[in-house]
């Protein structure tokens, strides 16, 4: 096993098909959180280089040559993008777990999904349809017309940077839309090797910018007046400087941000399923995931002897370096936001909870300076706690008991995001029924945390705005345009008779 790259990398920007580099002093220094040693130096993104970028992007857009390309050439494209993929798989899966600190299984898990992404956008691309009307009046024909929306910014995180930037560039190539990407300042690395790779797979200049550098970039994107649309994915916080930064042009928005999820137990759930699923949904990707259970409610007919097992099977969990294959959860992304998901477990007691299982960093040995910790479950947790309410971002699991379904509903819903929730129950009724009234985007039955491209993702209440994937997410790239057409000549002419408001 390699723990780290031995000469940090110089990443720089993307722009008019071309990679770009400036002067060495504006460069960013990127630690890996599992050595906490220099392995890349990102190039600090202006407000000038925005410029740069979304300059090349309307050029590209308004010279039609991608927004008027044939669904088929757009498809063989994507298509050929998603064969690049497959073929760099273990580099990109490598730079992402060494940038992130995530697990490289995950991470090639991680890389062979987006290219699944890549694959299904393609397919999209086949199928841009508007609708006709025929029954406007004799002389009268309606069309409504699907177009692309123009220039998009794409602004990635940093705990998927791969898989996200892969929920979002495809679907707005596949529109016909052109783009500028800003990757996290942490994870910039394969946001720049997929964009060679559409090179070479023929994507015109200018299609896909990529602008490196922090949120001052990523600000500069969302204010920018030539840009029609941003896709964002981040904290609750950031999205609301998106949302504040978009009026000026009236941006369109989709926004996917936080989550808390709950991962509800009933008594007559298959018990040793749900109780590794609940170990899964908190800690897969160090539980630094939108879509992570943090919160385990569980019916308290089944509850002692049902925590009792998750507890057991956390502590078998193997933390460990993000390039080892034998880790299952890895370094948290930097050593502040350690201290903010180890603040959690330290201020359990003042919070009203008791910590049953881990919640120490690990240092030393194996774990050298990185930014690693045990896996914790804080019990006996109140609704009104802020481990129960807040976002943590980390392998922290909650434990809540709940009598009726009405009960756990209520716990579950209590909160200001709404992303995800999973059920557990043998009965049909029972999942259907709590499906329905659970507030979040989506709803995972007797399973946890798989996404599936053709299903639409994305939020209710604080969680977000407008979906990702499935046909709903690519037509958040879209316009639509009605046309009435009128033939033939009409005696009188003016006013139109007709149906009109
Ligand atoms: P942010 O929301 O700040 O970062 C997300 C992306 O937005 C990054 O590319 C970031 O760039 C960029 N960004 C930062 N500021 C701005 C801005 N003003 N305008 C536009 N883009 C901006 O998340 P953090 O990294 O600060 O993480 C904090 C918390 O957010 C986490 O603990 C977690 O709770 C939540 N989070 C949720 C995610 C999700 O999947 N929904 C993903 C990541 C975080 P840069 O990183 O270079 O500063």
């Amino acid at each position: 096993m390699k723990s780290t790259t031995a000469t940090p990398r110089v990443i720089g920007h993307f722009i008019d098909g071309a990679g770009t580099r400036e002067t060495e002093s504006e460069l960013i220094d990127r630690r890996a959180p599992g050595t906490d040693e220099i392995v890349s130096r990102v190039l600090r993104g202006s407000a000038h280089d925005v410029d740069r970028a979304v300059g090349s992007a309307r050029t590209a857009f308004d010279s039609g040559t991608w927004q008027h390309a044939t669904g088929m050439e757009r498809y063989v494209i994507l298509n050929k993008v998603a064969e690049l993929i497959d073929r760099e798989a273990a580099n990109l899966a490598r730079l992402d777990a060494e940038e992130s600190g995530k697990p490289i299984t995950l991470a090639e898990g991680d890389i062979a999904g987006a290219a699944g992404l890549w694959r299904y956008a393609a397919s999209l691309a086949l199928h841009v349809q508007g609708r006709s009307f025929t029954n406007n009046g004799p002389d009268f024909t309606g069309l409504v017309l699907r177009e692309p929306i123009g220039v998009v910014g794409l602004v990635i995180p940093w705990n998927f940077p791969a898989l996200i930037l892969s929920q979002k560039l495809p679907f707005a190539l596949a529109a016909g839309c052109t783009t500028v990407v800003k990757p996290s300042e942490f994870t910039s690395s394969t946001a720049l090797e997929i964009a060679r790779l559409t090179a070479e797979a023929g994507l015109p200049e200018g299609v896909l910018n990529v602008v490196v550098g922090d949120g001052q970039a990523g600000g500069a994107i969302t204010a920018h007046r030539d840009v029609d649309m941003v896709s964002f994915t981040g904290s609750t916080a950031t999205g609301r400087k998106v949302l504040a930064a978009s009026a000026g042009n009236m941006k369109k928005l989709s926004l996917e941000l936080g989550g808390k999820a709950a991962n509800i137990v009933f008594a007559d759930a298959d018990l040793d399923d749900a109780a590794a699923g609940v170990v899964f949904g908190v800690n897969f990707n160090n539980g630094e995931c939108c879509v992570s259970q943090p919160r385990l409610l569980v019916q308290d007919t089944v509850a002692d002897e049902f925590i009792a097992d998750v507890a057991r099977r956390t502590a078998q969990i193997k933390v460990g370096q993000p390039l080892d294959h034998a880790s299952d959860v890895g370094a948290l992304i930097h050593a502040g936001h350690l201290d903010h998901v180890t603040s959690f477990v330290d201020n359990a007691n003042k919070y009203g909870g008791e910590v049953i299982a881990g919640g120490q960093r690990l240092q030393g040995g194996e774990y050298g300076n990185g930014q690693f910790m045990a896996p914790a479950i804080i019990n006996n947790v109140a609704s009104t706690a802020p481990t129960f309410r807040d976002e943590i971002f980390g392998p922290v699991l909650t434990v809540t008991k709940f009598h009726t379904a009405a009960e756990a509903i209520e716990l579950a819903n209590n909160v200001d995001y709404g992303l995800s929730n999973s059920v557990w129950s043998k009965n049909t009724d029972t999942l259907l029924d709590t499906a329905k009234a659970l507030r979040s985007g989506t709803v995972y039955a007797n399973t946890t945390i798989d996404g599936i491209p053709q299903m639409p993702f994305g939020g209710y209440k604080a969680s977000g705005v407008g979906r990702e994937m499935g046909e709903a997410g690519f037509e958040e790239f879209t316009e639509l345009k009605s046309v009435n057409i009128r033939t033939g000549k009409r005696a009188g002419s003016f006013p139109i008779p007709g149906n009109r408001s």
